[in-house]
Protein backbone atom coordinates (compact mmCIF):
# COMPACT_ATOMS: atom_id res chain seq x y z
CA UNK A 1 0.00 0.00 0.00
CA UNK A 2 0.83 3.65 -0.97
CA UNK A 3 2.35 5.14 2.57
CA UNK A 4 0.45 8.23 1.91
CA UNK A 5 -2.72 5.68 2.31
CA UNK A 6 -1.92 5.57 6.13
CA UNK A 7 -1.97 8.02 8.15
CA UNK A 8 1.37 8.53 10.22
CA UNK A 9 0.70 10.86 12.86
CA UNK A 10 -0.64 8.73 15.98
CA UNK A 11 2.90 6.62 15.73
CA UNK A 12 4.91 9.91 15.06
CA UNK A 13 3.80 11.28 17.88
CA UNK A 14 3.41 9.72 21.56
CA UNK A 15 1.37 12.14 22.71
CA UNK A 16 -1.67 11.28 20.36
CA UNK A 17 -1.34 7.79 20.29
CA UNK A 18 -1.99 7.66 23.92
CA UNK A 19 -5.04 10.01 23.28
CA UNK A 20 -5.97 8.43 20.73
CA UNK A 21 -6.34 4.54 21.90
CA UNK A 22 -10.09 4.69 22.29
CA UNK A 23 -9.38 3.78 26.44
CA UNK A 24 -11.52 5.70 28.87
CA UNK A 25 -9.44 7.77 30.93
CA UNK A 26 -10.11 10.66 33.55
CA UNK A 27 -6.41 11.85 33.45
CA UNK A 28 -6.40 14.24 30.43
CA UNK A 29 -4.32 17.07 30.50
CA UNK A 30 -5.09 20.24 28.88
CA UNK A 31 -2.03 19.33 26.60
CA UNK A 32 -3.37 16.43 25.39
CA UNK A 33 -6.92 17.99 24.52
CA UNK A 34 -5.24 20.87 22.90
CA UNK A 35 -3.61 18.76 20.40
CA UNK A 36 -6.75 16.86 19.83
CA UNK A 37 -8.05 19.92 18.63
CA UNK A 38 -5.10 21.21 17.06
CA UNK A 39 -5.35 17.65 14.58
CA UNK A 40 -6.13 18.35 10.57
CA UNK A 41 -9.88 17.86 10.11
CA UNK A 42 -9.77 15.27 8.52
CA UNK A 43 -7.33 13.32 10.31
CA UNK A 44 -9.80 14.64 13.71
CA UNK A 45 -12.59 13.45 12.23
CA UNK A 46 -11.64 9.91 11.19
CA UNK A 47 -10.44 9.15 14.47
CA UNK A 48 -13.21 10.11 16.53
CA UNK A 49 -15.44 8.43 13.95
CA UNK A 50 -12.84 5.12 14.48
CA UNK A 51 -13.34 5.79 17.96
CA UNK A 52 -17.49 6.08 17.85
CA UNK A 53 -17.49 3.04 16.23
CA UNK A 54 -15.85 0.57 18.53
CA UNK A 55 -18.23 1.46 21.51
CA UNK A 56 -21.99 2.25 19.32
CA UNK A 57 -23.32 1.42 16.43
CA UNK A 58 -22.55 4.89 14.00
CA UNK A 59 -26.45 4.33 12.22
CA UNK A 60 -28.23 5.15 15.85
CA UNK A 61 -28.90 8.13 17.25
CA UNK A 62 -30.53 8.79 20.43
CA UNK A 63 -33.61 11.24 20.53
CA UNK A 64 -34.86 13.39 23.52
CA UNK A 65 -37.46 15.78 23.79
CA UNK A 66 -37.14 18.38 26.05
CA UNK A 67 -39.97 20.10 28.07
CA UNK A 68 -39.68 23.25 30.04
CA UNK A 69 -42.06 22.31 32.99
CA UNK A 70 -41.71 25.88 34.94
CA UNK A 71 -41.08 28.95 32.46
CA UNK A 72 -39.05 31.78 33.16
CA UNK A 73 -38.31 34.20 36.45
CA UNK A 74 -34.95 32.01 37.06
CA UNK A 75 -33.12 34.26 39.81
CA UNK A 76 -29.73 33.18 38.71
CA UNK A 77 -28.21 35.29 35.96
CA UNK A 78 -26.69 33.09 33.13
CA UNK A 79 -25.47 35.78 30.52
CA UNK A 80 -27.01 33.00 27.69
CA UNK A 81 -30.60 32.58 29.26
CA UNK A 82 -33.71 34.05 28.20
CA UNK A 83 -35.39 32.35 31.53
CA UNK A 84 -33.24 34.98 33.41
CA UNK A 85 -35.11 36.98 35.34
CA UNK A 86 -32.31 39.75 35.14
CA UNK A 87 -32.67 40.37 32.00
CA UNK A 88 -35.93 41.73 29.66
CA UNK A 89 -36.34 39.16 26.84
CA UNK A 90 -40.26 39.11 27.11
CA UNK A 91 -40.27 35.64 28.14
CA UNK A 92 -43.06 35.67 30.76
CA UNK A 93 -42.92 33.87 34.13
CA UNK A 94 -44.86 30.98 34.23
CA UNK A 95 -45.68 28.33 37.05
CA UNK A 96 -45.03 24.73 37.44
CA UNK A 97 -46.92 23.35 35.11
CA UNK A 98 -49.70 20.53 35.91
CA UNK A 99 -48.76 16.70 36.45
CA UNK A 100 -51.91 15.97 33.72
CA UNK A 101 -50.35 18.71 31.23
CA UNK A 102 -46.79 16.98 31.19
CA UNK A 103 -47.80 13.81 30.92
CA UNK A 104 -50.45 14.89 28.30
CA UNK A 105 -46.56 16.20 26.12
CA UNK A 106 -45.42 13.12 27.41
CA UNK A 107 -46.86 10.40 25.57
CA UNK A 108 -46.89 12.73 22.66
CA UNK A 109 -43.14 12.60 22.57
CA UNK A 110 -43.24 9.15 23.03
CA UNK A 111 -45.75 9.12 20.22
CA UNK A 112 -43.64 10.68 18.10
CA UNK A 113 -40.40 8.88 18.44
CA UNK A 114 -38.70 10.06 21.62
CA UNK A 115 -37.41 7.89 23.91
CA UNK A 116 -36.26 9.89 26.56
CA UNK A 117 -38.56 12.98 28.11
CA UNK A 118 -37.10 16.16 29.54
CA UNK A 119 -38.19 18.33 31.89
CA UNK A 120 -36.25 21.29 32.78
CA UNK A 121 -37.68 23.87 35.36
CA UNK A 122 -35.65 27.60 35.61
CA UNK A 123 -34.93 27.64 39.52
CA UNK A 124 -31.91 28.21 41.40
CA UNK A 125 -32.43 25.02 43.36
CA UNK A 126 -35.81 22.98 43.37
CA UNK A 127 -38.31 23.97 46.69
CA UNK A 128 -39.32 20.79 48.92
CA UNK A 129 -43.01 21.10 47.35
CA UNK A 130 -41.60 21.49 43.90
CA UNK A 131 -40.03 18.76 44.15
CA UNK A 132 -42.59 16.37 45.75
CA UNK A 133 -44.55 17.58 42.09
CA UNK A 134 -41.87 16.87 40.37
CA UNK A 135 -41.51 13.63 41.60
CA UNK A 136 -44.70 12.80 40.81
CA UNK A 137 -44.02 14.11 36.86
CA UNK A 138 -40.80 11.38 36.86
CA UNK A 139 -43.41 8.51 38.05
CA UNK A 140 -45.80 9.38 35.48
CA UNK A 141 -43.70 9.83 32.74
CA UNK A 142 -41.83 6.32 33.28
CA UNK A 143 -44.97 4.27 33.76
CA UNK A 144 -45.28 5.48 29.92
CA UNK A 145 -42.23 3.25 29.06
CA UNK A 146 -40.10 6.36 28.29
CA UNK A 147 -36.35 7.01 29.94
CA UNK A 148 -36.82 10.38 32.13
CA UNK A 149 -34.62 13.10 32.74
CA UNK A 150 -34.41 16.58 34.83
CA UNK A 151 -33.04 19.81 34.95
CA UNK A 152 -34.04 21.71 38.24
CA UNK A 153 -30.69 23.81 39.50
CA UNK A 154 -29.16 22.88 42.24
CA UNK A 155 -29.70 19.90 44.19
CA UNK A 156 -28.74 18.81 47.43
CA UNK A 157 -27.74 15.18 48.40
CA UNK A 158 -31.36 14.48 49.74
CA UNK A 159 -33.08 15.75 46.79
CA UNK A 160 -31.11 13.67 44.44
CA UNK A 161 -31.71 10.76 46.23
CA UNK A 162 -35.37 11.66 46.50
CA UNK A 163 -35.43 11.90 43.05
CA UNK A 164 -33.93 8.46 42.22
CA UNK A 165 -36.25 6.91 44.47
CA UNK A 166 -38.91 8.14 42.21
CA UNK A 167 -37.18 6.66 39.71
CA UNK A 168 -35.44 9.60 37.85
CA UNK A 169 -32.72 7.93 35.06
CA UNK A 170 -31.17 11.21 34.34
CA UNK A 171 -30.20 14.04 35.76
CA UNK A 172 -28.84 17.30 33.66
CA UNK A 173 -26.54 20.12 35.13
CA UNK A 174 -24.20 22.04 32.75
CA UNK A 175 -20.39 22.80 33.31
CA UNK A 176 -21.18 25.70 31.02
CA UNK A 177 -17.65 26.44 30.24
CA UNK A 178 -14.36 26.34 31.46
CA UNK A 179 -13.77 27.50 35.28
CA UNK A 180 -11.62 30.49 34.03
CA UNK A 181 -14.31 32.18 31.35
CA UNK A 182 -16.93 30.86 33.66
CA UNK A 183 -16.72 34.24 35.41
CA UNK A 184 -17.89 36.32 32.43
CA UNK A 185 -21.50 33.94 31.92
CA UNK A 186 -22.33 33.83 35.73
CA UNK A 187 -22.09 35.16 38.62
CA UNK A 188 -24.59 33.93 40.80
CA UNK A 189 -23.67 30.40 41.58
CA UNK A 190 -19.90 28.97 41.86
CA UNK A 191 -18.36 26.27 39.38
CA UNK A 192 -17.68 24.86 42.43
CA UNK A 193 -21.55 24.61 43.34
CA UNK A 194 -22.07 23.18 40.15
CA UNK A 195 -19.77 20.04 40.63
CA UNK A 196 -21.09 19.49 43.84
CA UNK A 197 -24.78 19.09 42.23
CA UNK A 198 -23.21 16.48 39.82
CA UNK A 199 -21.20 14.66 42.49
CA UNK A 200 -24.67 14.39 44.35
CA UNK A 201 -26.69 13.03 41.49
CA UNK A 202 -24.06 10.85 40.97
CA UNK A 203 -23.83 9.19 44.27
CA UNK A 204 -27.57 9.08 44.11
CA UNK A 205 -27.06 6.54 41.15
CA UNK A 206 -28.56 9.24 38.47
CA UNK A 207 -27.03 8.61 35.38
CA UNK A 208 -24.96 12.05 34.77
CA UNK A 209 -26.03 14.40 31.75
CA UNK A 210 -23.86 17.14 31.83
CA UNK A 211 -21.81 19.36 28.54
CA UNK A 212 -21.53 22.96 27.78
CA UNK A 213 -22.30 25.94 25.51
CA UNK A 214 -19.96 27.17 22.93
CA UNK A 215 -19.67 30.34 20.60
CA UNK A 216 -20.12 32.42 24.00
CA UNK A 217 -17.29 34.78 22.96
CA UNK A 218 -14.76 32.21 24.68
CA UNK A 219 -11.34 31.10 23.26
CA UNK A 220 -10.45 27.46 21.65
CA UNK A 221 -8.57 26.73 24.99
CA UNK A 222 -11.67 27.65 27.27
CA UNK A 223 -13.18 24.70 25.03
CA UNK A 224 -9.91 22.54 25.57
CA UNK A 225 -10.68 23.83 29.53
CA UNK A 226 -14.26 22.98 29.00
CA UNK A 227 -13.34 18.98 27.56
CA UNK A 228 -10.84 18.40 30.41
CA UNK A 229 -13.67 19.36 32.76
CA UNK A 230 -15.80 16.98 31.64
CA UNK A 231 -13.40 14.43 30.67
CA UNK A 232 -11.70 14.09 34.12
CA UNK A 233 -14.92 13.84 36.65
CA UNK A 234 -14.72 10.75 38.83
CA UNK A 235 -16.94 9.22 36.14
CA UNK A 236 -17.55 10.47 32.53
CA UNK A 237 -21.22 11.76 31.98
CA UNK A 238 -23.43 9.17 30.26
CA UNK A 239 -24.90 11.98 28.50
CA UNK A 240 -22.56 14.79 27.10
CA UNK A 241 -24.70 18.14 25.48
CA UNK A 242 -22.78 20.11 22.92
CA UNK A 243 -24.51 23.53 22.55
CA UNK A 244 -24.25 26.16 19.90
CA UNK A 245 -25.19 29.56 21.40
CA UNK A 246 -28.57 30.36 20.63
CA UNK A 247 -28.34 34.52 20.66
CA UNK A 248 -31.57 36.04 22.08
CA UNK A 249 -32.59 39.07 22.14
CA UNK A 250 -32.09 40.64 25.70
CA UNK A 251 -29.36 38.37 26.88
CA UNK A 252 -26.23 39.64 27.64
CA UNK A 253 -24.66 37.26 25.33
CA UNK A 254 -27.18 38.94 22.05
CA UNK A 255 -25.88 42.39 23.37
CA UNK A 256 -22.50 42.50 23.64
CA UNK A 257 -20.74 41.24 20.44
CA UNK A 258 -17.18 40.78 21.89
CA UNK A 259 -18.83 37.80 24.09
CA UNK A 260 -21.38 36.62 21.58
CA UNK A 261 -19.50 36.27 18.77
CA UNK A 262 -20.56 33.68 15.98
CA UNK A 263 -18.50 30.50 16.20
CA UNK A 264 -17.21 28.99 13.01
CA UNK A 265 -19.45 25.87 12.28
CA UNK A 266 -15.65 23.97 12.22
CA UNK A 267 -14.93 24.64 15.47
CA UNK A 268 -18.57 23.34 16.77
CA UNK A 269 -17.77 20.03 15.20
CA UNK A 270 -14.19 19.74 16.43
CA UNK A 271 -15.69 20.22 19.50
CA UNK A 272 -17.96 17.48 18.97
CA UNK A 273 -15.27 14.95 17.89
CA UNK A 274 -12.94 15.94 20.95
CA UNK A 275 -15.75 15.09 23.14
CA UNK A 276 -16.37 11.91 21.18
CA UNK A 277 -12.57 10.71 21.66
CA UNK A 278 -12.52 12.02 25.20
CA UNK A 279 -15.34 10.47 26.89
CA UNK A 280 -15.70 7.34 24.24
CA UNK A 281 -18.85 5.97 25.92
CA UNK A 282 -20.66 8.80 26.36
CA UNK A 283 -23.94 9.74 24.26
CA UNK A 284 -22.57 13.14 22.80
CA UNK A 285 -25.86 15.40 22.26
CA UNK A 286 -26.20 17.93 19.67
CA UNK A 287 -28.00 20.01 21.80
CA UNK A 288 -29.30 23.90 21.38
CA UNK A 289 -28.29 25.67 17.78
CA UNK A 290 -29.41 23.84 15.42
CA UNK A 291 -32.09 25.48 14.00
CA UNK A 292 -29.78 27.97 12.90
CA UNK A 293 -26.92 24.88 11.60
CA UNK A 294 -27.11 23.77 8.11
CA UNK A 295 -27.68 19.99 7.10
CA UNK A 296 -24.32 19.60 5.97
CA UNK A 297 -22.95 20.99 9.56
CA UNK A 298 -25.07 18.56 11.34
CA UNK A 299 -24.03 15.95 9.05
CA UNK A 300 -20.11 16.53 10.17
CA UNK A 301 -20.84 16.31 13.86
CA UNK A 302 -22.81 13.00 13.31
CA UNK A 303 -19.61 11.94 11.74
CA UNK A 304 -17.75 13.44 14.36
CA UNK A 305 -19.44 11.00 16.75
CA UNK A 306 -22.49 13.16 18.06
CA UNK A 307 -25.28 10.19 18.59
CA UNK A 308 -28.04 12.12 20.13
CA UNK A 309 -30.55 15.06 19.16
CA UNK A 310 -33.35 17.20 20.84
CA UNK A 311 -36.32 16.57 18.63
CA UNK A 312 -39.46 19.11 18.89
CA UNK A 313 -40.33 22.48 18.09
CA UNK A 314 -38.90 24.30 20.98
CA UNK A 315 -36.06 23.74 23.13
CA UNK A 316 -37.20 25.14 26.74
CA UNK A 317 -37.64 28.35 24.99
CA UNK A 318 -35.30 28.60 21.60
CA UNK A 319 -36.44 27.42 18.95
CA UNK A 320 -35.75 24.01 17.29
CA UNK A 321 -35.67 22.54 13.79
CA UNK A 322 -39.41 21.44 13.37
CA UNK A 323 -39.60 17.09 13.83
CA UNK A 324 -40.39 16.21 9.66
CA UNK A 325 -37.26 17.95 9.32
CA UNK A 326 -35.35 16.14 11.81
CA UNK A 327 -36.63 12.96 10.08
CA UNK A 328 -35.81 14.31 6.48
CA UNK A 329 -32.16 14.62 7.86
CA UNK A 330 -31.96 11.19 9.58
CA UNK A 331 -33.32 9.37 6.47
CA UNK A 332 -30.92 11.36 3.80
CA UNK A 333 -28.10 10.06 6.03
CA UNK A 334 -29.32 6.67 6.82
CA UNK A 335 -29.52 7.17 10.39
CA UNK A 336 -32.23 5.45 12.77
CA UNK A 337 -33.37 6.06 16.48
CA UNK A 338 -31.76 4.46 18.96
CA UNK A 339 -34.03 2.09 20.97
S1 LIG B 1 -29.73 28.57 32.51
FE1 LIG B 1 -31.03 27.69 34.10
S2 LIG B 1 -30.18 28.50 35.99
FE2 LIG B 1 -29.38 29.82 34.34
S3 LIG B 1 -30.86 31.52 34.23
FE3 LIG B 1 -31.52 29.95 32.76
S4 LIG B 1 -33.01 28.72 33.85
FE4 LIG B 1 -31.85 29.87 35.37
Amino acid sequence: MDDRTQSSFPAANPLLAHCLSGAVRQDWTRAEIEALFDLPFPDLIFQAQRIHREHFDPREVQISTLLSIKTGGCPEDCAYCPQSAHYETGVKAEKLMSLEAVLKEARAARDAGASRFCMGAAWREPKERDLDKVCAMVEGVRALGLETCATLGMLTAEQAQKLKSAGLDYYNHNLDTSPEFYGEIISTRTYQERLDTLGHVRDAGIHVCCGGIVGMGEAREDRVGMIAELANLPAHPESVPINMLVKVEGTPLARDSSLGASLDPLEFVRTIAVARITMPRSVVRLSAGREDMSEETQALCFLAGANSIFYGPKLLTTPNPDTDRDLRLLDKLGLVPMR
